[in-house]
């Protein structure tokens, strides 16, 4: 008995565990694996294999029961997701459902989730820009968080590390304040696209609207084909999940390629309670699993741990990890484990029409979603009566229209008769938020959800300065729209709640002094050195960059550091 006992234990014991597959866990197993440490890979949902789960990718619209619309019952079950564009009857199947995955909503929030091999890797945009110094140092310059402990320079070889192998398209637009990538070819701008570029270039000092950069194979390298990768077909079906994989996912990179090298063990069903930690040893030894089928509690044991579960579950499982020597959550000496709290304010849109260009039309779709407008408020210097700045996206198109008069022959042959719209423009603002310390998640103290782990409980809201940005937005793109003549400009702002933007970060800041924060600039705890976190938790400020590259990038360069320390014996 006893021997069996040490041997399922040795089972259980790994070089590295990392808690979660997604877009950031699947670069920890990736790098662990590729440096040939046995890793296994802790996933809460269920496994989606590529290719073979992924039901919907090649129905056609007419062989959807609802026609790509879920019905009545179901949306109305899931009023949260439901607000989420992504969540039809051909993804549906990827997404948290409301009730199976209880939360506390101190104020409204919408937690949009992917539980399963992948995450929200299979259901993203794609949309993937570098951080420049104009955002790491902007905690610093207008001290409204404490300062990051790294700069561009330290991340710069790390973004180019993950966008080879992730295979980003863009152009080199040689902008200061969003630097160029490794990119293969970029999806370039339709007519008015085209148009608007070159307008706000010639009317306007440090504005661009450029190609959008975005993780699709426009040409793939060999590197690419070696993961079983091709060429990005424009099909625009990606939270699918691509059959080419033509986009960049977990499910079609990173964890494939981990499980290839024969040095990862992929355990799905398997929801992390909590982060063992060894009081003598002053370190964490394993974590603790309840196993999502059968609920059995159960430890895996290893030398270094990556917390890659999400911002807010990633803070969640910090804060259900106390000891004797950590009873507020491991490694929150500061106290600021799950405060400041921020997320991307994406609540202001405007549309117009053009009335030119009728020559061009829009043939062809463009995976990458149109033009970017990277941020160009308080850039350079502080010039409006809010702080930091918002990006854009900005996309121009015409629809196919027909007409449904008549009765008879009359009705059919209109129908049939395509017509193509005038041109229509669009853009979203997607704003930086300040963290705060009253924007923060905490443990529910006495609701539990499924698996007997106490709630979390979100209290996160948007701030004057907010506010104060949205109506900013409006006027700098109404004024660019009217000297475009674009016309018939409709701007909008809405009350949505936080959340919806699924860029929610913070909460495990990362800083210089740990009386302030809870990571040092390895992303390790300051008082725990062998548990790293590099998923969105570690966010010190928010920018207003998608934030996935940066999230790909940390996790690289941490497993590199994590690896070091291991050489040395200091882990
Ligand atoms: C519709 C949509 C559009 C988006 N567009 C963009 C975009 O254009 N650009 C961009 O940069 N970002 C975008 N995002 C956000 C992007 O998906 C996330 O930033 C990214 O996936 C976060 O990576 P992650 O590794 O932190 O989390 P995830 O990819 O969500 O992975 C976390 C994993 O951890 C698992 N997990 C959670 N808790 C536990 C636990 N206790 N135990 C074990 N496993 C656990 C989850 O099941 C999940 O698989 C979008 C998201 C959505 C849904
Ligand atoms: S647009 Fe490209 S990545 Fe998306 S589903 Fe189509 S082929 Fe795949």
């Amino acid at each position: 008995m006893a021997n069996l006992n040490i041997d399922s234990v040795k089972d259980r014991t790994f070089d590295a565990i990392v808690i979660g597959s997604g877009m950031s866990g699947g670069w920890a197993a990736k790098e662990f694996t590729d440096k040939g440490l046995k890793t296994l890979v802790l996933e809460r949902g269920r496994d989606v294999k590529h290719l073979k789960d992924y039901p919907t990718t090649n129905l056609y619209p007419w062989e959807f029961p609802h026609h790509g619309v879920l019905p009545d019952d179901v949306q109305k079950a899931n009023p949260i997701v439901n607000r989420c564009y992504a969540f039809g009857e051909d993804a549906a199947h990827f997404f948290v459902k409301d009730a199976e995955h209880p939360y506390v909503q101190e104020k409204p929030f919408d937690w949009i989730r992917g539980y399963q091999t992948g995450g929200k890797s299979l259901l993203w945009a794609r949309q993937t820009q570098r951080w420049s110094d104009f955002d790491f140092e902007g905690p610093a310059r207008d001290g409204f968080a404490v300062d990051w402990p790294i700069r561009y320079a330290d991340i710069a070889p790390w973004y180019s590390y993950v966008e080879k192998f992730a295979g980003i398209s863009g152009n080199r637009d040689g902008i200061p304040e969003l630097p160029d990538g490794e990119f293969l070819p970029a999806f370039p701008l339709n007519a008015v696209e085209t148009f608007f570029s070159n307008h706000v270039k010639k009317t306007y000092k440090n504005r661009h609207v450029i190609s959008a950069r975005c993780a699709h194979l426009s040409k793939p390298n060999q590197i690419h084909l070696d993961q079983g990768r091709g060429q990005c077909q424009e099909r625009t079906l990606c939270q699918r999940g691509c059959p080419f994989g033509g986009y960049f996912s977990a499910n079609s990179s990173t964890i494939p390629w981990a499980l290839k090298s024969g040095h990862c063990t992929l355990r799905p069903h398997s929801v992390v309670e909590s982060i063992i930690y060894d009081e003598k040893k002053g370190k964490a030894t394993g974590v603790r699993v309840i196993d999502a089928n059968t609920k059995e509690a159960i430890e895996y044991y290893a030398n270094v741990i990556f917390v890659n579960a999400a911002a807010l579950n990633s803070n969640l499982i910090l804060l259900n990890s106390t000891s004797g020597r950590f009873p507020n959550g491991l490694g929150n000496d500061s106290g600021t484990l799950g405060k400041y709290v921020a997320f991307h304010n994406y609540s202001a849109h405007i549309n117009a029409e053009y009335d030119g260009a009728k020559e061009w039309t829009t043939d062809g779709r463009n995976p990458a979603g149109g033009g970017y407008i990277p941020r160009f408020r308080n850039v350079y210097k502080q010039e409006t009566n809010f702080l930091r700045g918002y990006a854009a996206g900005f996309s121009a198109y015409r629809w196919q229209q027909n007409s449904s008069d008549g009765i008879g022959q009359d009705l059919k042959n209109n129908l049939v008769k395509k017509d193509l719209s005038g041109w229509h423009v669009g853009s979203h603002m997607m704003g930086e938020t300040i963290p705060k310390e009253t924007n923060y998640v905490a443990l529910d103290k006495s609701l539990k959800d499924p698996w007997g782990i106490p709630q979390l409980k979100i209290s996160v809201d948007y701030d004057d300065n907010d506010e104060k940005m949205k109506k900013d937005y409006v006027e700098q793109m109404t004024e660019m729209f009217t000297s475009a003549g674009f016309t018939n400009i409709k701007a909008s702002t809405d009350h949505r709640a936080p959340g919806l933007d699924i860029h929610e970060m913070g909460g495990v800041r990362m800083g210089n002094d740990p009386k302030t924060s809870m990571l040092d600039k390895w992303h390790r705890l300051h008082a725990c050195k062998n548990v790293y976190v590099t998923d969105g938790a570690s966010m010190t400020s928010t920018s207003c960059q998608n934030p996935s590259l940066t999230y790909m990038a940390f996790t690289a360069r941490a497993v590199d550091h994590a690896i070091g320390e291991m050489k040395k014996g200091n882990v």
